[in-house]
């Protein structure tokens, strides 16, 4: 009920949870709350400060549960959900080549539509408020992520042999150039100029990239040495390293966001520093691959920005971000024999604000600040795993899961309630997954046993 005695007006307010904002050097606040008005927080304090000042239109009751800003997957290839433990177990060249590009010859629009539809799902389910994707029929991408009501950074993967989609390489910058028009003012879509990776795309490819990057100022992503076999093969070709090689070509001015970056030198490390590289850590992915351990301490010891990605889930295979986290802090631990390494706020915050600085959102998501657009998410605490809470951070990176996030706020609307997604017919999604699994065996002849 409205009451007029109180001095503000807001959408929303959210109350009655510990408030972790990730803003600098904020600590928790127990019975926190926020107002949220037009799309973006307007106020956040205690519970009794928020509630004596805004008259809201909806008011979510947080339950004692946790008020954080909603993660942020920096990279992934969302449609790849269909092809969930089709192939597992093999190197990356062979998965690729065997399974991968074979299985995407043949897909098709409407295919790429619900299975991003089912990883929106999936990752709004598990607290990802915004995703940076690469894949094809990007159209499809940014239309579902637009439908899911979820934050999207989507760009077509560019590569020098022809796409099934938009078939040879001059259209498919033609088409990225179209889908920059098309979502240039939308509050939700962004789009990004995304060549495939070193070995796939030459060098002519990559620097027509990057001027069409620079002349429409959108990022510049690409996997970079990723795998051993990755940096062999370039190394033969263009006798450098995939770093050196993009060096040598001027491309690795800022901003290039690079996904994966497992096989670094020391020097390439301190190049990136001053190159202000921003770079994307896929740890699960890059253990199911066996491509190897990302240098990341290394990295964040020189300052370089980095964000967390499941990848797609093909090659992890979920996109829940909690565990990713787990992963992301346990891995460097036991590969440097180091339990220091990769604490859980460092991990916490590549999940959320690094994720935002490597995507240049930072200014309007990653954290709970006044000004900044409404991602937000509440996650029920109250279950035998995330108590007693001694360090919610602790708790975030290395007990809770996906499952544990009751509510996801996007851009001010309300897009799950109470585990109930609000924007997607799940049901529908589901069947359509059923049916496109059938098809995609039939297409690719796998027996039915597999
Ligand atoms: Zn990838």
């Amino acid at each position: 009920m409205r009451n007029e005695n109180k001095e503000k007006k807001a959408d929303m307010i959210i109350t009655n949870g510990m408030l972790l904002t990730m803003a600098l050097e904020s600590a928790p606040v127990e019975n926190g709350a926020m107002a949220i008005s037009d799309g973006s927080i307007i106020a956040l304090g205690t519970a009794a400060e928020i509630e004596k000042t805004f008259d809201a239109t909806k008011t979510i009751d947080a339950g004692g549960g946790l008020i954080m800003p909603g993660l942020v997957n920096a990279h992934t290839h969302a449609a790849m959900t269909c092809y969930r433990g089709m192939a597992d177990d093999l190197p990356l060249m062979e998965w690729l080549n065997k399974f991968v590009f074979p299985a995407e010859a043949k897909s098709d629009g409407d295919q790429v539509y619900w299975s991003t539809l089912l990883a929106c799902a999936e990752m709004i389910r598990s607290g990802t408020t915004t995703f940076c994707d690469m894949y094809l029929f990007e159209d499809r991408v940014a239309e579902a992520s637009k439908d899911a009501g979820i934050r999207a950074v989507v760009g077509e993967v560019l590569y020098d042999f022809p796409s099934p989609h938009y078939g040879p390489i001059e259209k498919g910058l033609e088409f990225t150039e179209s889908l920059i028009k098309r979502w240039q003012k939308d509050p939700l879509v962004t789009i990004a100029i995304e060549p495939h990776a070193l070995y796939t795309c030459s060098p002519d490819l990559l620097k027509k990239c990057r001027s069409l990057a620079d002349r429409y100022d959108v990022p510049l992503i690409t996997h970079l040495s990723e795998n051993r076999t990755e940096v062999e093969e370039v190394m033969k070709k263009y006798g450098r390293t995939p770093v050196n090689h993009l060096e040598n070509l001027g491309l690795l001015s800022s901003p290039l966001i690079a996904c994966h970056c497992v096989w670094l030198t020391e020097e390439e490390m301190d190049l990136f520093a001053r190159r202000k590289v921003r770079v994307v850590h896929n740890p699960e992915s890059n253990m199911k691959l066996a491509s190897g351990v990302a240098p990341v301490p290394d990295l964040l010891a020189r300052g370089v920005t980095v964000g967390l990605g499941t990848d797609g889930c093909a090659s992890n295979n979920n996109l829940d971000l909690f565990q990713e986290m787990d992963t992301a802090a346990k891995l460097h631990k036991v590969y440097r024999l180091d339990p220091t390494v990769m604490p859980a706020p460092t991990v916490l915050e590549m999940a959320t604000l690094g994720g935002a600085r490597v995507l240049g959102m930072e200014k309007e998501i990653g954290s709970l600040e006044e000004g900044k657009k409404a991602d937000v998410i509440i996650l029920d605490l109250n279950k035998p795993h995330l108590q007693p809470v001694y360090n919610i951070i602790s708790h975030l990176v290395y007990s809770a899961t996906g499952a544990d996030v009751r509510d996801v706020i996007i851009d001010g609307k309300v897009i799950m309630e109470n585990r109930k997604l609000l924007t997607l017919d799940e049901e529908e999604i589901l069947r359509k997954a059923k049916e496109m699994g059938e098809k995609i065996r039939i297409k690719s002849g796998i027996s039915p046993e597999l």
